[in-house]
């Protein structure tokens, strides 16, 4: 069967820039090239107006005291998880196993997807609906099964336009938020080859008519995993539209997809970790669906899938605990520190990072998984405000992190720079360095404007792709300082 969901993409035009396609690998370019080709983009004004909105609503109610206490509790918890890692995969593994589902640790991306076609393959599988995973984006899971001949289609709705504009998600939770409900009606009037109304509610009944049959007919589901209950082997899933409970029970073959840091000890403690991620992510009491998954359909039962299959990705985590960085792996996927983060909103969400996991947690947690060469410079990609630290739900030090991996990076990375700003921090170290550096500007500021930055070798390799302002005469800050010393601030 060929999806319903998905007839008529041929009359779609991608519009967003090669870097943020979903369906081409990702090319690493030099940061400062990307960042500013995203927000010379046209759409990056209005979602940096949606962010910013976002974030005064979250400012206002962040951390009530019962949230408080419940927010020291999930940091415990998910240390505690991280002082025994294997310990509780090995747990996990054995309850899933008792259940009739089958566990496979997948160390690299390659062996993930090769798992996943081997199953399609064995159970011949045509059409894949699939829930919004994050760990299916690392591995590139949808343009690896259309290459083997299988179609998938996303039911998250704000997935579901993505895959349609051929893009990548923008933000962990709100995949979408790029798009605006004028975006959205293009697409879907397109995608149709009809008019439709662009009232919200239609447009999502339109993507709901579409998906339902997708929902019946395909034989295998894709979920990602919020939660993995070491003591019980129960698989949790979060949601707001409930597509994942039909991706989990509907077809005849379950694979579920996450990363070792996903398990947790206890099922009782999904009593702080739901509300808790249900706050930080969308400010709600607790999400309108957790869906529960323990084992394949046992005799007499009315639905669910027939194999259930776990995928346990590695892809170089298991290098963090015993590191500085690994409270990294506390991560819950919220979202919340990259609607805090200023950077992240200025730039228009995350496809501006070029990698899969953008804002704070993204620049972070690139650099140390997979080759550790991917995203190594997304660390300076923060102003290092500390937001993200106070909207963390379990209390990640991230702004830390950044700091040490900033370090970490510039000792890899030995350039031309490294020797200018050595020498800058030896000169402003000293009130007389500081004064000739001073006088040195006043002298460059009677040259052609920009003539300086644009030629010198060393600040040419810092000002490729940054906006080099005109020098100005020196000495204006230190007699306003003057003048104003004593006054109240
Ligand atoms: S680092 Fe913290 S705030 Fe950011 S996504 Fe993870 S849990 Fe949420």
């Amino acid at each position: 069967m060929s999806s319903s969901a998905l007839r008529g993409r041929e009359r779609l035009r991608p519009e967003r820039p090669a870097w943020a396609a979903a369906s081409e690998p990702l090319v690493r370019r030099p940061l400062p090239l990307v960042t500013r080709e995203a927000v010379a983009r046209p759409v990056t004004g209005a979602t940096n107006a949606r962010l910013v909105q976002r974030n005064m609503n979250w400012n206002a109610d962040k951390w009530p005291p019962a949230m408080a206490e419940l927010r020291e509790r999930g940091a415990a918890i998910r240390r505690e998880t991280l002082r025994d890692l294997e310990g509780y995969l090995r747990r996990l593994t054995e309850r899933v196993e008792e259940h009739g589902g089958r566990v496979h640790r997948a160390t690299t991306p390659d062996d993930a997807r090769r798992i996943v076609g081997e199953i399609a393959r064995d159970g011949d599988v045509r059409l894949a609906i699939k829930s919004k995973s994050m760990v299916s984006e690392e591995i590139e899971l949808g343009p690896y099964l259309e290459e083997h001949g299988v179609e998938v289609v996303e039911t998250d709705l704000g997935e579901y336009i993505v895959q349609l504009a051929d893009e990548r998600p923008g933000h962990i939770i709100a995949p979408a938020i790029h798009k605006s409900r004028a975006d959205i009606h293009d697409l879907f009037e397109r995608l149709g080859g009809e008019r439709l109304p662009d009232a919200p509610e239609q447009l999502a009944a339109f993507a709901r008519r579409r998906l339902r049959d997708d929902f019946h007919g395909a034989d295998m589901g894709i979920s990602g995993v919020n939660f993995a209950c070491a003591d019980t082997g129960t698989l949790v899933t979060v949601t707001n539209e409930g597509n994942a409970r039909m991706v989990t029970s509907q077809p005849r073959i379950h694979v579920a997809v996450m990363t070792l840091e996903k398990v947790i000890p206890r099922f009782t403690d999904l009593g702080v970790l739901v509300p808790l991620l249900s706050h930080a992510a969308t400010r709600q009491r607790v999400s309108v669906y957790q869906t529960m998954v323990t084992g394949p359909r046992r005799p007499g039962e009315a639905d669910g899938p027939e194999e259930l299959h776990l995928i346990i990705l590695d892809n170089g985590r298991s290098r963090i605990p015993g590191t500085q960085y690994e409270e990294v792996l506390a991560c819950i996927r919220c979202g919340a520190c990259q609607v805090a983060c200023p950077v992240f909103r200025t730039v228009g969400g995350g496809h501006a990072y070029n990698a899969v996991y953008g804002g704070p947690i993204g620049a972070v947690l690139t650099p140390l998984i997979g080759d550790q060469e991917e995203g190594a410079d997304l660390p300076f990609l923060s102003s290092l405000c500390g937001a993200c630290y106070d909207a963390c739900p379990v209390k990640i030090p991230l702004p830390d992190m950044l700091v040490d991996l900033r370090a970490d990076y510039e000792r890899r990375h030995r350039g031309p720079a490294r020797v200018g700003w050595a020498a800058w921090s030896r000169l402003w170290g000293s009130p007389l360095g500081y004064r000739a550096s001073l006088l040195g500007g006043r002298l460059a500021g009677l040259l052609p404007g920009g003539l300086v930055g644009r030629t010198a070798s060393l600040a040419r390799s810092w000002s490729r792709g940054r906006d080099v302002p005109p020098l100005r005469a020196a000495g204006a800050f230190r007699r306003w300082f003057r003048s104003h010393r004593g006054e109240p601030g």
